[in-house]
């Protein structure tokens, strides 16, 4: 079956200029070479630290930032150099939660200006009266009250704030999300309600998501499939399960994550994950993880491992491992 999404070697290098001809003198490479499947209805778990470029891939498949190459590819047609109009009703399908929603919201604007401002964009409310109703059934859907709409996002909670953004995804009735770290910045009490509003409103409107997200525990529950990025490249993915009972790539069996191991059965190897994110600008040579892999040899130094097939649905990048 085609899938909803597909990004195919995907790239963002970020120009750094430098003199006083402020010509190039290097390049960040955000994101390099990402390829991902996503299916209708699934959600996509998207993980890694920091500056993995996980963030930059939310953004160059919504082309909130232009990618550099790569092609996107949307229910079968390819929509990386969409223009116009065609590009306008793509907006309409594939939307975007952020992870700080104070910052996302306007501070000016009502919720209900917030909330209303896609539906007049996009024509989909004819009068003050329509848009209104339509406003207080989307807030009523993501459990807030109607007079809220009349407030302003300072007088809200981290939670609420959040609540606040999703509803104005929803405004357009998105095929696709991206979750931009919606949690993050929440309480873990928080968290959870936030995680299941979106669970029940991806069963409501067969929505898919992709969740990116830094931490693995957060993606266990929500997330069908997981990929784990690394200095902008996906070093391994699988069903949600396989990947936290059966994690292949060092990176992976390192990540921070406080999820129990379901069956004590269950032996997980564990690898300290020591040092920090080399410098995308600079990325190490073969694998990029090997200035902190513990298993490396002389060959991850030279050699890039490329994603392949170690299991049904489950694909790694290590030359030891899978
Ligand atoms: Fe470690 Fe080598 Fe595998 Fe990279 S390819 S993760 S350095 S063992």
């Amino acid at each position: 079956m085609t899938p909803l999404l597909s990004v195919r070697n995907l790239k963002k290098h970020f120009p750094i200029k430098g003199g006083i001809l402020g010509r190039e003198v290097a390049r960040v490479h955000a994101v390099d070479g990402v390829s991902l499947d996503i299916a209708e209805g699934e959600t996509v778990g998207l993980v890694g630290e920091s500056g993995c470029g996980k963030s930059t891939t939310g953004r160059c498949i919504l082309r909130l930032i232009e990618p550099s190459s790569g092609e996107i590819w949307y229910r079968g047609q390819d929509v990386t150099h969409l223009e116009g109009e065609a590009q306008r009703a793509l907006r309409r399908d594939l939307q975007i939660i952020f992870q700080d929603p104070f910052a996302s919201l306007n501070p000016r604007h009502t919720v209900g200006g917030i909330v209303g401002e896609a539906l007049i964009i996009h024509g989909l409310a004819k009068s003050r009266a329509a848009i209104e109703a339509r406003v207080v059934d989307l807030l009523e859907t993501v459990g807030m009250r109607p007079d809220h709409m009349r407030r302003f996002p300072h007088e809200f909670s981290g939670g609420q704030r959040q609540r606040i953004g999703i509803a104005r995804a929803l405004a357009v009735e998105p095929k696709l999300i991206v979750c931009d770290e919606p949690v993050s910045a929440l309480d873990v009490s928080i968290q959870a309600q936030v995680i299941n509003l979106l669970e029940d409103l991806q069963e409501k409107f067969g929505l898919t998501y992709l969740f990116i997200a830094h931490d693995l525990s957060v993606v266990e529950h929500i997330s069908d499939r997981v990929a784990v990025m690394y200095l902008g490249r996906i070093v391994e993915i699988a069903r949600s399960r396989d990947l936290y009972d059966n994690p292949l790539h060092p990176y992976t069996d390192a990540l921070p994550s406080a999820v129990p191991i379901p069956d004590p059965k269950v032996k997980r190897r564990r690898i300290p994950l020591t040092g920090h994110v080399p410098n995308p600008i600079n990325p190490p040579t073969g694998c990029h993880f090997h200035t902190r892999c513990r298993i490396a040899e002389a060959r991850c130094k030279t050699e890039a491992p490329v994603l392949r097939q170690s299991a049904e649905g489950h694909m790694v990048a290590c030359h030891l491992r899978g």
